[in-house]
């Protein structure tokens, strides 16, 4: 078994997705162990999204992302960190398949619905970051 934490960004909130991405979630065989609804803080998104502060979008990305609420989740399953990467689809929205979360609804990149951790490494830095344990 395998964890993963997922969120659930302030357009999926804005929206009314949030339903829709966790039953999808829920009918792939994950079971949600953990979840909350959180307004995020520039400092833990800078953390988050360290890998990116040398991109052009980055204050975009952190200006989106606290721009609502967010719901995190800790996702559990057999090869699940890859499982949800595959829900998810593609980062881009004009790569991300239909049948995706990001193929089905987005048509932005940084408005893309949706976070997956994308190895065990970073999950457990992620569940820890979020829910303060793993
Ligand atoms: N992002 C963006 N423009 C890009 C690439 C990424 O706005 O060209 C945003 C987008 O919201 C993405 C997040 O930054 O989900 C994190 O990027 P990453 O490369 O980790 O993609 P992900 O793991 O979310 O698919
Ligand atoms: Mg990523």
């Amino acid at each position: 078994m395998e964890k993963t934490y997922v969120m659930l960004k302030p357009d999926c909130y804005k929206r009314g997705l949030i339903g829709e991405i966790i039953s999808r979630i829920e009918k792939k065989g994950y079971q949600i162990t953990n979840i909350k609804m959180l307004t995020l803080n520039e400092e833990i998104l800078k953390e988050h999204y360290s890998h990116l502060a040398d991109k052009p979008f980055f204050s975009e990305i952190i200006n989106f992302m606290t721009s609502g609420p967010v719901v995190g989740m800790i996702v559990e399953g057999e090869s699940v960190i890859e499982g949800i990467r595959i829900l998810m689809g593609a980062t881009k929205w004009h790569d991300a398949l239909p049948g995706t979360i990001r193929g089905d609804f987005a048509n932005n990149t940084t408005e893309n619905l949706i976070h997956g951790s994308d190895s065990r490494e970073t999950a457990e830095i992620e569940i820890k970051r979020f829910f303060g344990e793993f």
